[in-house]
């Protein structure tokens, strides 16, 4: 039976290296969140995909942990996540990954015969228009209602972001689509939810540049294997290395220290 009700996912989540994030699987999150647009939820429902990156941020980040406590939904992004999950037995049920969630959704609301305005905030200048293109491409009855790229360091600028979102809310859009990378999109998220006139909003880190085309994602079968962090790190081994080795370094040590927690 599916979880997913009228008014929404029978909520279970998992509490794994601190972290509640909840056990469904990608059909109950689009069901879950195309009710919550079409109700118009208020204030703004936001939602985050930790993978193993933000996981060890979320270690050593009150802001995250913050933002994360205030997320709708919390899902778990990376393969070794959902790994580690069946290894200390408290298991999710798949992988729910952001730059997996936003297509499934546009099909889903295609084939609902939905329409969808969207907004996307992030990526660097170019990369929305590009996105939005391809977007009506495949989805024509989905319409991008607006993009920004807003510059380095504008999270602190408070008159700017007031602009912002004043502009995101004048757009009017049922859904926002925030690809700053983590945590700054977890932490824009978290503190403007209150003021956004958006039902929903999705933390997605580099899926605008997905799907523009600007980036391609790792193979099917790299993804299946768990794979794609191993892709990614090949593909820009300059700007990932450093965050990666960090993360091979904190990440097991995370899981050990969970599997001696066991009672
Ligand atoms: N980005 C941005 N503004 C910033 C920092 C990052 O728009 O101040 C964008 C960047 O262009 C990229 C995305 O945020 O499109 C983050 O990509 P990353 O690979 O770090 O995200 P991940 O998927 O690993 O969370």
């Amino acid at each position: 039976m599916s979880l997913a009700t009228a008014r929404g996912i029978a909520r279970r989540r998992v509490r794994l290296f601190g972290i509640e994030i909840d056990a469904v699987r990608m059909d109950q999150v689009v069901a879950q969140i195309l009710i919550w647009i079409n109700e118009g939820s208020r204030p703004c429902r936001y939602v985050v995909t930790p993978n193993v990156d933000h996981v060890v941020l979320y270690q050593e980040c009150d802001e995250l942990r913050q933002a994360y406590s205030q997320a709708s939904l919390v899902l778990a992004d990376g393969a070794p996540v959902v790994a580690a999950s069946r290894l200390i037995g408290r298991r999710l049920p798949e992988r729910v990954a952001g730059s997996d969630l936003v297509p499934c959704l546009f099909h889903e609301a295609a084939w609902q015969r939905m329409p969808l305005r969207v907004y996307l905030l992030g990526a660097a200048p170019g990369v929305g228009q590009q996105a939005a293109e391809r977007m009506a491409a495949i989805w024509p009855r989905m319409e991008v209602v607006g993009v920004s790229s807003p510059p380095l360091g504008f999270e602190r600028d408070v008159e700017l972001n007031r602009d912002l979102v004043a502009e995101i809310n004048a757009c009017q859009p049922d859904l926002l689509l925030i690809g700053l990378g983590a945590p700054k999109q977890e932490l824009w998220a978290h503190g403007h939810y209150q003021e956004l006139a958006v039902p929903v909003a999705l933390c997605i880190g580099a899926t605008i540049d997905f799907l523009a085309g600007h980036r391609p994602r790792a193979p099917r079968w790299m993804r299946r294997a768990g794979l794609e962090w191993f892709y990614r790190v090949i593909r820009e081994p300059r700007r990932l290395a450093r965050r990666y080795a960090r993360d091979a370094w904190h990440f097991p040590r995370l899981v050990w220290r969970e599997l001696q927690s066991q009672p």
